[in-house]
């Protein structure tokens, strides 16, 4: 599943994964997630599964288009904020590969925003 060759999946698995991280250390929750993380979860995993460059496409803080509601977009900047450091060492694997994606995949050329 890690070694998945569908990126949206794995982005699927790393951003639960970061929620996770997340709503443990601040909502204290030791099992599942609290309803607003979960609600969260379900919106970051339906923006993967709709995202329109498919597995072209670039890591979500180099993506042209922002596609998250205002008020889901600021809650997902901090839980990132938080668990993207704190992913190294506990999916380093996953943190890695993330890391090469940012590397290598950028929109493709000529798309702009609004189009
Ligand atoms: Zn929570």
């Amino acid at each position: 599943m890690l070694l998945s060759p569908s990126r949206v999946l794995r982005e699927q698995v790393s951003i639960e994964k970061m929620i996770t991280i997340y709503c443990r250390a601040k909502h204290q929750q030791y099992s599942g997630l609290c309803a607003e993380c979960s609600l969260l979860l379900e919106y970051a995993l339906q923006r993967l599964a709709r995202c329109i460059f498919r597995e072209k496409k670039p890591v979500c803080a180099k993506c042209p288009i922002h596609c998250y509601r205002k008020d889901m977009r600021d809650k997902i900047i901090v839980v990132m904020r938080y668990a993207g450091p704190r992913m190294l060492y506990k999916h380093p694997l996953l943190a890695v590969l993330h890391l090469i994606d940012s590397w290598k995949t950028t929109p493709p050329a000529g798309y702009r925003a609004g189009k």
